[in-house]
């Protein structure tokens, strides 16, 4: 069941701050995402390559697709003719697989570097090591870089009840951004997304300077 009365909540809530809402249909059909659409909202998040596809296929064309999912280099062609935005970049290898895909479907695509910041095993993503290793290689050959853009960074907290350490994980993103912004990007507006929050800690996110939260089963129901 959709909520459009969350919907109009989460918007309230993230106008302050000027924070976008990703809407995560991930599992949900074309039918509730139209219904969202209708009410106004045109930026949509999902995690697989083919659910995504077939949506985008069969949707109004002017819905801003992000995929918040992991990415596996052999997929990216799928995406690439529409993808607006990927926010699971956690390699120089994909990286580089967005750019040669993007430079075929002649266009430009936007991502950002999904970072570890949680306390868990399973999320994916790079640590600040890694981060500044890829950096190092996108600004000194931006010739290399044409057709792919990053535009900030990603991450999730931990899965906890304790609300202190969500903030403290969302603060440690926020302060790693500024500094990546500082090193790489003090000439490049373009570096300003940081992409953090659920449905469960989106006011924490939006509080602690998240740009983009994602929210899907506030919206969509539980899945
Ligand atoms: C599913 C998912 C979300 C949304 O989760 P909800 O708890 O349903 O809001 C956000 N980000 C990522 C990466 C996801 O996979």
């Amino acid at each position: 069941m959709i909520n459009l009365h969350s919907w109009k909540e989460v918007l309230t809530a993230l106008e302050p701050t000027q924070t976008q809402l990703i809407a995560v249909s991930k599992t949900k059909p074309v039918t509730d995402i139209q219904a969202f659409y209708d009410a106004g909202q045109r930026v949509f998040g999902e995690n697989k390559v083919q659910e995504m596809t077939e949506k985008y296929e069969q949707l109004p064309k002017d819905i801003q697709w992000h995929l918040i999912g992991h990415l596996q280099t052999n997929k990216v062609k799928y995406i690439a003719p529409f993808v607006h935005l990927i926010h699971s970049v956690d390699s120089l290898k994909l990286l580089q697989e967005i750019e040669k895909q993007a430079a075929k479907a002649n266009r430009t695509i936007l991502v950002l570097l999904q970072v570890y910041i949680a306390q868990e095993e399973t999320k994916f993503g790079m640590d600040e090591t890694e981060l500044k290793a890829l950096l190092d290689v996108y600004s000194v050959q931006p010739e290399h870089f044409g057709h792919v853009k990053i535009v900030g960074l990603m991450g999730m907290a931990t899965n906890t009840e304790d609300q202190e350490q969500i903030h403290r994980e969302f603060r440690s993103l926020k302060t790693l951004f500024e500094q990546l912004k500082t090193i790489y990007f003090s000439e490049d507006e373009t570096f300003r997304e940081v992409s953090m929050g659920m449905s469960s800690d989106y006011q924490i996110a939006a509080a602690e300077g998240s740009t983009m939260v994602r929210v899907g089963s506030l919206l969509f129901g539980s899945r």
